[in-house]
Formats: C-alpha cells, structure tokens, sequence
C-alpha cells in the first residue's frame, strides 16, 4: 500500500507497558514461557511431541506430588475440559457423586454431573462456609450409593481454601474416592495426591503453574486409568480412557493438541519445579498478605476469617457506591487488571489474585492506584483498552 490509506487508529491494549493481571488466571508470564510459544513447527505424531507431551505428564505430576504409580493426561481445553473429562469418566454408571458446594465452582462440578445425567447429590453449604470433613462423612454414610465425592481445593469466587486433606481422609475412611478441582491450587497450596488421597486431580497450566491458557490436566494413579477401559464412555472428546491410551500406549495424543501451548507449559513447568510448590505458595503468600494490609489500611473490607483464605486470592467488598465498572476502568488506566465478583458476589465486591509473574512494587504501585481511583482521581471515561501513558 502507498500514499493516503485511510488512518488505522492505534491500538493502545497493544502498545505501552505491560497491565499486571491481578485476575485469577490467565496470569502474567515469565518471558522464558512466552518466548516457548515461538517453538518450532511441529506435528503431533512424530516421536518428538510425544516426547515432550511425555516430559509434560512426568512435570505435571511431580507437581502434584505423584510418584512412579501416577501419572497425567494432558488436555487441550481450559480448566474446564479437564473437570468434565474427570467427573464423566471416573463415575460409573451405577455409581454416584457427592458434590461439596461453598461456590461457584463447587456449582459447576455439580452442573458437570447434572448435564451428563450422573447420579449427584449437591453438600450445599453457602458461599464462603468452610467445610467440615464431618459434615462429608455424614452426607456418604447416609447414601451408599454415593460412591465418589468431589470438591474444589481453592474456591475462586471467595478466595476460600478448602480442607481437601481432611475430606480425603473421610472419604477414604468410608472406602469413596475423591475428584479435587484443583485448578487454581496446584502448583502453590500444599496438596499431595498421595497423603490428601486425592484420586482424580484436576489441574490447569495458566494459574499457579504460571503457564499459557489452552492446556489443562488430571493426575491419578495408573491402576485407576487401567480400569477406565472397564467402563462404557458417557463422551467421545472428553473421555479419559481415550486420551490416557492415547497418551500411555500409544505415546501420541489423540486428537490434535495447541503445540506451543504445550511448550510454553513445559517452560512453566520447568520453573515451578525449580521454585517448589512451598517457596512459590510462599511468594503468593507475602504479597497477598502485603496487598491485604494495603487494602484494610485504606479502609477496605477482605471476605473471609484469614484462616480460610488461599494464598492467591482476596475477595474484596466495594467500598460505598462506587460502581465496580468504574473502579475497574481507573485500575486499568492505571496499568491493573482487577477481576468482577461471580453470581452472589457480583455487585458488592471484587477480586483480585496474586498468582503470577508480579512482585512487591507491582502490589505497592497498584495499591497507590486504587487509593487514587477511591479517592476519585482516577475517575473518568471507561476504557476498553490498556493503558497508553507510560508509567
Ligand atoms: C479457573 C477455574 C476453573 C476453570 O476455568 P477455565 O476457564 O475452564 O480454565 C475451574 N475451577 C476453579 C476453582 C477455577 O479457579
């Protein structure tokens, strides 16, 4: 093109510094992981992606803390494809689900069963109610039938962690196996598959593990995705005997996979290995407790006993009448991406994680921000885009 093409007006989300995503996943990168997505062109069903599908599944669930009987199946599809691929292959057709509901994620788990037409019978405690183990172990002794229990670890939409440890052990207890949703706790709270008798793991790569969105996973022992073959399919993409046979015999994965997701996410694997599951909960840990002290010295409201609450994420009320959209827009301006609360939530408070790539300045500056945005300074137009000033 010459001359006078009409102006393309700037795209300012795309030019700038970079907005700290202070949203529960996707999370900010490192640069190594997103500088994997640039790999080479490859094709699936050469020995080289399944050796690095194979790298993959070994990382995934040494995180998980799974040893030589365990093993995962990767899945391209967000946390999502992953928790119905586990709750429609792991329950038999004549068994039944349990499902611990304190959120919207715990719903989702029991809206998975429902839509397939599984047995399910929903725990339903309230939002941000902790879980007691013994409440579970009533709720299995009563109904016999109910042959698996499923739980969310960390509950998103409150910031709540919930006791999968002590909900394991009852349901173990009872001879009942267990689904965790661990997708936005694996990689930085403590859970052990083996000592939390954990039998399906649901995993994803763009939370804690700090990867790129389009891949997600389950651990479980290898005896337990033999037995998978035993059982009819409730679903042809999603169904977990097809990827693990897959995966473990045939060493290639069955259905097309988002190649250079998965190699960004052997690079986030790498580093999360490399720090450990503790010194990253660590990390979370001390900016969460920093951005938490930041936000009740500005008079703000945190859900939650702190005992309960999860080392990535705050619910936050919404101070006075200020709208969220508002608040939302003057952060963005301000280089922040801050998160809506779900359902329930929605309208009186806000969210905000510090899983990722951010350190302390980012939680110091953001929180300058916010106490100008409260203060009405950064009020103005909403945006849709990034920040075009520089910092
Ligand atoms: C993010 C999340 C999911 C899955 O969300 P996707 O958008 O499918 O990745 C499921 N459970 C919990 C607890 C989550 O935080």
């Amino acid at each position: 093109m010459t001359g006078d093409s009409p102006a393309v007006p700037a795209e300012p989300a795309l030019t700038g510094r970079r907005l700290v995503l202070m949203n529960p996943g996707p999370v900010n990168t490192a640069e190594v992981v997103r500088g994997a997505l640039g790999g080479p062109d490859m094709c699936h069903r050469e020995p080289e992606f399944g050796e690095l599908m194979n790298r993959i599944r070994h990382k995934a669930t040494a995180v998980c803390g799974g040893g030589a009987d365990h093993t995962s199946v990767l899945l391209t599809g967000s946390g999502t494809a992953a928790l119905e691929a586990a709750v429609t292959s792991a329950i038999p057709a004549d068994g039944g689900l349990l499902v611990v509901d304190n959120g919207h994620y715990g719903k989702r788990l029991f809206d998975i069963a429902s839509v397939h037409g599984i047995r399910v019978t929903r725990l339903d405690l309230g939002w941000g109610t902790p879980v007691e183990p013994a409440a579970v172990g009533r709720a299995l002794a009563a109904d016999p039938s109910l042959t698996h229990v499923a739980v969310v670890h960390h509950e998103t939409s409150t910031g709540m962690l919930n006791d999968v440890s002590g909900i394991g052990a009852v349901a173990h207890e009872l001879g009942r196996r267990t689904i965790v949703d661990a997708i936005s706790s694996v990689g930085a709270e403590p859970l052990d598959i083996t000592r939390d008798h954990v039998d399906w793991l649901v995993g994803t790569a763009n939370k804690c593990l700090e990867g790129m969105p389009g891949v997600s996973f389950v651990c479980a022992s290898r005896r337990d995705f033999d037995a998978l073959a035993a059982h009819p399919a409730h679903t042809y993409y999603l169904d977990l005997n097809r990827h693990f046979r897959a995966q473990e015999k045939a060493g290639a994965p069955a259905f097309t996979p988002s190649v250079p997701v998965f190699y960004a996410f052997e690079a986030a694997l790498d580093l999360a290995l490399a720090e450990g599951v503790a010194a990253r909960g660590a990390r979370y840990r001390a900016l969460a407790e920093r951005l938490r002290a930041g936000l009740t010295e500005q008079g703000l409201h945190i859900m939650l006993e702190p005992e309960h609450r999860a080392v990535s994420l705050s619910a936050i009320r919404l101070p006075g009448k200020m709208p969220y959209e508002s608040l939302h827009d003057a952060c963005k301006r301000a280089g922040f991406v801050i998160y809506a609360a779900q359902d329930q939530l929605a309208g009186g408070f806000f969210r905000l994680s510090t899983m990722g790539a951010m350190d302390e300045r980012d939680i110091d500056r953001f929180l300058t921000a916010l106490g100008e945005a409260l203060s009405g300074h950064g009020r103005g137009a909403p945006v849709r885009s990034g920040p075009g000033e520089a910092a």
